[in-house]
């Protein structure tokens, strides 16, 4: 008896929507403009921040503990993997009609494991694992979202890789880099926004009366002005040259690397 793979994934939809939404409500809390879970759970190099996704991992758990099972001697999942070919890399996920529809899980395995390669000799564990994982989650992306995120549309001529670099790099508090984080998904609940909704009575800020958009509470309110002029000044030193011609836009999306990188 094996009763623990007698299960297969994926999951049923209403334990990953419970699960989905404990997890934003931890994430998230009071926020209203929240960054979409599916953004959250690419890679941090992709906008995300490695957010697990629930049917994915489940997937991969499941391959993985089969596969474990099945490389060990003399267990009766070992004998069906072996007698079903199964072992060995399949690409032909046809072939799962050979096996009764009793085994349920293992035509699931048979389908799965025919995307992902084997693993490597010099492959570590975990390294198998984060792959069984990325194909799941492709896959599962794949069958249900657009591949380019709406930030990325908007800004096809920026270069994501080094923006999402800077803000992981950035010498600045976690809390900071959460607020930037919004910013850059454009989720920051601004009251023009709030207003739109009918949350709030005026559109304007509440500390000033200009209108409350997301460049006001970036640049123009507060000591934001004060704040821009100066990263303008350094910018201007460290580039040699004077603060005119750095464009405003400079500061609001920029191309730069940071150096040195964090270690
Ligand atoms: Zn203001």
């Amino acid at each position: 008896m094996e009763p623990r793979t007698n299960i297969p994934p994926p999951p049923p939809d209403e334990c990953v929507r419970q699960l989905n939404t404990t997890i934003s409500w931890h994430v998230w809390r009071s926020e209203i403009f929240r960054v979409l879970l599916s953004t959250l759970q690419r890679r941090k190099g992709e906008g995300g921040s490695n957010l697990i996704h629930i049917t994915a991992k489940s997937c991969a758990l499941f391959l993985y503990r089969l596969r474990q099972q099945g490389l060990r001697s003399e267990t009766l999942t070992a004998e069906w993997l072996r007698s079903w070919g199964l072992l060995a890399q399949n690409k032909s996920p046809s072939y799962r009609y050979r096996i009764p529809a009793t085994l349920e899980y293992l035509r699931r395995y048979a389908v799965d494991v025919a995307y992902v390669t084997q693993q490597g000799s010099t492959e570590s564990q975990s390294t198998y694992k984060r792959r069984l994982y990325d194909t799941m989650h492709y896959m599962c992306r794949a069958a249900t979202e657009p591949k380019v995120t709406r930030i990325t549309n908007l800004w096809p001529q920026t270069t994501w890789p080094t923006v999402w670099k800077n803000l992981g790099e950035a010498p600045v508090p976690g809390a900071t880099k959460a607020t930037w984080y919004k910013v850059i998904h454009d989720t920051l609940p601004t009251n023009v926004r709030f207003f739109r909704i009918r949350m709030v009575l005026t559109d304007t800020c509440r500390k000033c009366d200009r209108t409350d958009r997301r460049r006001h509470r970036l640049t123009e309110c507060g000591k934001g002005e004060q704040i821009w002029t100066w990263t303008k000044q350094r910018l201007a030193w460290i580039l040699r040259t004077i603060p005119e011609r750095i464009h405003s836009c400079w500061l609001l999306r920029p191309h730069f690397t940071l150096w040195p990188p964090k270690r």
